[in-house]
């Protein structure tokens, strides 16, 4: 027998059905093949599938010194970096938040980063994290590496709207249990399903949360607003979410995600932030206290010129104005993509969770084959339980009509 050269805590580490893995998979095949549909990949893509980069940012990043490209950046980031990320991601908010909580901004590897970090100190070994039964499946994996699990409750009621029931319930139940209220929602534009909560939603979201506050548990809520921008009512309603917060409890601890993947198509770069907010000085002072050691303890600190780059597109009008011109560009892209794919399914008779923004349209399926099924159709997708995740992101509009019937045929 040979000898077991990982740890005993690592044994059970594969990563099998990884989406990267199955995308490079549809890639190989593109190169054998011209009529393969490949929607995997959670990358904003041209209709000629090229990434969507923006000008601004390619030009930001060619102008920076050596210093600003080449230096370590300090683990907690430049302030301007900072504020520019609240300033972003709260906008007309950005001021309440300034004046009714403490904050602490904590630059991270990606969203992934801050996901990791707050899963990895905001919870005791062994304990869970309460989700949706919808997820991006890197959660889990960031998870266990936390020595944490997850525990879901059904997304939607019977009027495929946000289960607000059923999240009560099972925090209540968790909280119990546990001694501690850890969640995680992604909102807007859910990846997979395409959910955007309302703000009706989030003020009951945020009753539940101050009445396990009540209880005596201490409360996290991790917001991870990966696809802000990508919502597709409109920006500031993305935003106006926001306010409910204004109603949390003293000590409830609220961490929004942001990710400067989605916003700036900065894949590689790996720049996000974990923005802590609560009302009370000492939870923002243990947040930032774990959360800076953790970045060095984990990761060291972020890519140096990956920050700069949002950090002069935030502070610079003229790059923010370009910026947002280019984002607008993006989101259309977006939006044809989704309203062709609408339309088609409707025609098809094909049903879709309800999709309001993000990178990804859902179909409930019961075949439990249909990864199988739809790649020998030369067809590629992620499977998840009982949905199938199709990225619109990356996939070309002259795509959508024969996808869709492929789907049609398997569902
Ligand atoms: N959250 C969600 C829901 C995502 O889909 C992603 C990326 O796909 C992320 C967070 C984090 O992305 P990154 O680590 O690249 O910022």
């Amino acid at each position: 027998m040979s000898k077991r050269i990982v740890g005993s805590h690592a044994e059970y580490k594969r990563l099998e059905s990884n989406i990267l893995q199955i995308s490079q998979e549809a890639k190989a095949q593109k190169k054998v093949y011209d009529d393969v549909i490949d929607a995997t990949v959670g990358m904003l893509h041209h209709e000629n599938g090229d990434v969507f980069k923006y000008q601004v940012v390619d030009d930001v990043l060619k102008m920076l010194s050596d210093e600003e490209t080449y230096n370590y950046a300090p683990v907690r980031g430049k302030k301007t970096f900072t504020e520019g990320v609240l300033n972003w991601v709260f906008d007309k908010n950005a001021d309440m938040i300034r004046n009714d909580f403490k904050y602490s901004i904590i630059p991270t590897t990606g969203g992934s980063g801050a996901i990791s970090n707050t899963f990895f100190n905001f919870n005791d070994f062994g304990q869970k994290i309460l989700l949706p039964n919808y997820y991006w499946s890197p959660y889990k994996n960031f998870a266990l590496e936390a020595n944490v699990e997850l525990e879901t409750y059904p997304m939607y009621d019977e009027n495929s709207r946000f289960n607000i029931k059923a999240f009560r319930e099972a925090a209540l139940k968790l909280a119990k249990e546990q001694g501690r209220l850890s969640t995680l929602i992604n909102d807007p534009a859910n990846n997979p399903t395409g959910l955007c909560m309302d703000k009706e939603d989030w003020i009951e979201v945020i009753k539940v949360l101050n009445e396990v506050d009540e209880l005596g548990y201490p409360v996290i809520l991790i917001h991870d607003i990966a696809y802000i921008d990508f919502q597709m009512k409109d920006t500031q309603f993305s935003r106006e979410i926001f306010e409910t917060y204004k109603n949390l409890n003293n000590d409830v601890l609220a961490v929004v995600v942001f990710s400067g993947s989605k916003s700036f198509s900065m894949y590689g770069f790996r720049v996000g932030a974990q923005i802590g907010i609560s009302k009370s000085q000492e939870v923002i002072d243990n947040f930032t206290r774990v959360g800076d050691y953790s970045v060095r303890g984990r990761f060291s600190s972020v890519s140096q010129p990956g920050m700069n780059v949002i950090d002069h597109i935030f502070n610079n009008k003229e790059y923010l104005d370009k910026y947002k011109t280019e984002l607008e560009i993006g989101r259309k892209l977006l939006k044809d993509r989704a309203a062709l794919f609408l339309k088609e399914a409707e025609a098809h008779k094909l049903d879709i969770l309800p999709y309001c923004g993000g990178f990804f349209i859902s179909v409930p399926t019961k075949n439990k084959n249909i990864f199988e099924d739809l790649k020998k159709d030369r067809v590629f997708v992620i499977a998840m339980q009982d949905i199938i995740r199709i990225a619109i992101s990356s996939l070309p509009i002259s795509d959508i009509p024969e996808l869709v019937k492929k789907i049609k045929k398997h569902i």
